[in-house]
């Protein structure tokens, strides 16, 4: 599938599901990504963090592939570019603050000198191959969201990358109304557009109600205050700022991604007025009233400093009398770990709020009147809602068609759709999944090694060692077990194993040593049935003399 004189847009990642945003647009021989993200492991990836998207179709057409627009600096944008951007090959293009994240995520991968990354500070247009670009800005959680208009010869495209409305941003400017239609004046084929709040009937908010919000909600507390946020969300900390000049509070910041953000904003022109923050054993020995500490770790997320904080295993503490305040969503799938930290801090006394009782938190995604807005500046002749699951995205196709907009295409990631000339329609599949960053590793999602692993964590195993010599066995069996539940009967169980081995051994006659493994597998996963109710996974070594 080599692009001919046509438009064909396929999402390799981010359609049908939140997470590891990629895209492609093909036209005269050439293929452009933007944006290369990942999504984040949970229980089903046992040991795993990180979930790369499988990018086999672009792969295999590397000469084609000009190069890689980025949005913004978000992991779901920009995470999958450490590990898949060398072996890529091709130059990354980002505004100033995205290409200080990436930069420093590319030289902690130690790749940052084999990988092209170009920073696009001018307003104007810029080439790459028969794509024609220009970042539009427009507000988000993080510092310059954007979106990327792209100029073609078959049509112009308005991808949105993720985007809300706001009036009053802390940080950054956005797009006006009216440029927004002046882009739409110029006529759009197709407008490629965040799905992710479309069931929210009212518009994101702004930021500056959070700051109202957090005035208020601070002015109230006497004892120490703790925020957690997203790292990522500059404004937001620049909000917690002012909030703490407000509120007579010094400010303490406690984890590395914050640490890491606040660098790059202060590099790249933003957080100018940052309070200077104080050390941990300073905010300790103040007076509570005359501290805010903002922490990473509003997900759960076990190694971060909120939950550190929780367990008592970090300088900082929070006691009764402490408040702690969620400045931020919960992601769906985390509510459990967060809801375990909050059990901890409410156990000690400390207070939790949270988006429920009180105006902390803005999200960054447009709810449907900012759809609404947005559909009627740039007026595509198509819709393609991306950035969601398929309810999602169904919902904002319903939506957008409801409020105008000629045609709406419902894609999920590998679907290839030729835009223009003609009628839009899915001509192609691009093999799509999932990847696993385990380790240092990259493999298969649900390849053999993290279904091995699932087996395992789920049955747990024995092994069992034998040594035979002619068809006999020499000495007694060897038994070792992992997650086996026999707890008291462990010796008991043991010793029943070791003798259903030998039995095995002593009934099978063949000299087949296949035969042989699978008698004894077979036999002591008998015992283990008998013990426990369970099949463990039995793993044989036989060691002929
Ligand atoms: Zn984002
Ligand atoms: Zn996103």
């Amino acid at each position: 599938m080599t692009p001919g004189k046509e438009l064909l847009f396929v999402a390799l990642g981010g359609s049908g599901e939140i997470g590891m945003n990629v895209n492609l647009y093909g036209c005269d021989g050439k293929w452009l990504m933007v944006d290369c993200g990942i999504t984040f492991g949970d229980a089903s990836y046992p040991g795993v963090d990180v979930i790369l998207p499988d990018l086999q179709f672009i792969e295999e057409r590397l000469d084609d592939l000009l190069g890689i627009v980025l949005t913004h600096g978000h992991e779901d944008h920009i995470g999958a570019l450490p590990y898949l951007a060398s072996e890529l090959g091709v130059p990354l293009y980002a505004t100033p603050f995205t290409a200080g994240l990436i930069h420093g995520k590319l030289e902690e991968e130690g790749n940052a000198d084999r990988i092209e990354l170009n920073v696009v500070k001018e307003d104007g247009p810029f080439d790459i191959g028969p794509f024609r670009i220009t970042y539009t800005p427009l507000a988000h959680s993080i510092p310059e969201g954007n979106a990327v208009l792209i100029e073609t010869p078959y049509g112009r495209i308005f991808h949105t990358g993720d985007w809300k409305l706001d009036e009053a941003p802390a940080l950054g400017g956005a797009s006006t109304a009216q440029e927004l239609t002046a882009i739409g004046d110029k006529g759009v084929l197709a407008l490629v557009c965040d799905s992710t709040n479309v069931f929210n009937p009212q518009a994101s908010g702004s930021e500056i109600d959070v700051r109202k919000g957090l005035d208020e909600v601070v002015a109230g507390i006497k004892g120490r205050v703790l925020v957690t946020t997203f790292a990522s969300n500059a404004a937001r900390l620049q909000t917690l700022g002012e909030v703490a000049q407000d509120c007579g509070r010094q400010l303490c910041v406690a984890g590395r991604s914050l640490d890491r953000i606040i660098r790059v904003a202060k590099a790249t022109g933003y957080l100018r007025n940052f309070p200077e923050t104080i050390d941990f054993d300073t905010a300790m020995s103040l007076p509570p009233s005359q501290v805010m500490i903002i922490a990473t770790g509003g997900q759960g997320e076990p190694r971060a400093a909120l939950n550190r904080i929780a367990e008592d295993t970090h300088v900082l503490k929070v006691h009764k009398g402490d408040t702690v305040l969620f400045s931020s969503r919960q992601i769906p799938g985390n509510e459990i770990a967060i809801g375990r930290i909050m059990n901890i801090l409410a156990g000690k006394g400390v207070e939790i709020i949270t988006d429920r009782q009180a105006f902390i938190h803005v999200s960054g995604h447009p709810g449907r009147p900012e759809l609404s807005e947005m559909y009627k500046w740039i007026r595509p002749e198509i819709l393609i809602p991306v950035h969601g699951e398929v309810r999602h995205m169904h919902e904002q196709a319903r939506f957008g068609l409801s409020e105008g907009v000629p045609q709406a295409i419902n894609q999920v990631n590998g679907d290839i759709w030729k835009l223009a000339p003609g009628k839009p329609e899915k001509v192609g599949d691009a093999p799509v999944g999932r990847l696993v960053l385990d380790g240092d590793v990259i493999l298969p999602a649900d390849g053999a090694t993290i279904n091995e692993r699932r087996r395992v964590a789920l049955y747990g195993q024995i092994s069992v060692a034998v040594a035979v010599q002619k068809g006999r066995l020499i000495g007694d069996p060897q038994i070792r077990l992992q997650g086996v539940p026999v707890e008291e009967d462990r010796d008991n169980f043991i010793a029943d194993a070791c003798d259903a081995a030998e039995q095995a051994v002593q009934k099978e006659s063949s000299r087949d040593l296949e035969k042989l493994r699978e008698a004894i597998r077979l036999s002591v996963r008998r015992v283990a049935v008998r013990y426990t109710g369970k099949k463990p996974v039995v793993d044989v070594l036989i060691i002929e003399a």
